[in-house]
């Protein structure tokens, strides 16, 4: 316990006389992962998913159930036959990622590299063309100029590459600098990106498969329980919508969509407005 205490107390502070201590923005903004931070693939996917399942949301249970059924079974078909044409067409990774090594590889062209150290791990990257933040704009902006700026590159054990952008370490797919490197030393610029932007890992995700289920009136009679609501769940009239209309939604021309609006015309009818 006093072990975890201590742990706890220290953790995510930058102490600088403790000589075994990480590097503070190691310990401070990659959330302790070794830099990796796995959870930024992943943070907004089930806000992604509420929003696909918006207009489902309000069916009942069975409805539900069918159309998620239905839906995965659309993207299943659709994501897989794309992840085929893409292996296809020879291409190692996905086309987002295609396009980011592009991008990255052109702005890298213009890029010097200076080797550091002595066993061909590590080099500084000057940009003469850096977007630097200057000062803040009245209106809380910044302001940016451009000038001279370095990073330093370092290749470490196996595929593991970092760089002081933060960029491979956050997203495992080689940043600029790391491909100014690649082109000045004839390293494999792919060899560093992760397996998990693969076109064949791709297609191994969207490789599962859904099969038909029978008609409702051919299922096998249920026995068992019946579950009822409580007395106290049971509202007549139409099903409520939880969910108020706030000012985001007014703004830039949005209106609430679909039953809401819907249901705002007729309340305005029954009200003979
Ligand atoms: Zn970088």
């Amino acid at each position: 316990m006093p072990k975890a205490n201590l742990y706890l107390m220290k953790v995510g502070k930058n102490n600088p006389r403790d000589v075994q201590e990480p590097p503070a923005y190691e310990k401070i903004f990659q959330a302790r992962d070794g830099g990796y931070r796995w959870g930024i693939m992943t943070t907004n996917g089930s806000e992604s998913l509420n929003a696909v399942f918006k207009e489902s949301r309000t069916l009942p249970v069975a409805a539900v159930v069918e159309d998620t059924f239905y839906k995965l079974n659309t993207w299943f078909q659709e994501r897989r036959a794309k992840a085929a044409e893409l292996i296809k067409m020879n291409q190692s990774f996905s086309t987002r990622v295609e396009e980011k090594l592009r991008k990255h590889r052109n702005k890298g062209a213009t890029m010097t590299v200076i080797p550091m150290g002595n066993d061909g791990t590590e080099f500084e990257v000057h940009n003469p063309n850096e977007y630097v933040p200057s000062s803040r704009r009245p209106d809380g902006t910044m302001e940016f100029v451009k000038r001279a700026f370095k990073y330093v590159v370092q290749f470490r054990e196996a595929r593991e590459v970092t760089c002081t952008c933060q960029g491979p370490q956050l997203t495992q797919i080689p940043c600029s600098h790391v491909m100014a490197v690649c082109r000045v030393r004839n390293f494999c610029e792919d060899h560093y990106v992760a397996d998990m932007y693969r076109t064949d890992y791709l297609a191994s995700t969207w490789g599962g498969s859904f099969h038909s289920y029978p008609n409702q009136h051919e299922w096998p009679a249920y026995v068992g329980d019946r579950i009822l609501p409580s007395e106290g769940w049971i509202r007549k009239g139409r099903r409520r919508h939880k969910r108020a209309i706030m000012t985001m939604d007014e703004m830039g021309g949005r209106r609430p969509s679909g039953n809401q609006a819907r249901r705002s015309v007729s309340d305005r009818r029954r009200a003979g407005r």
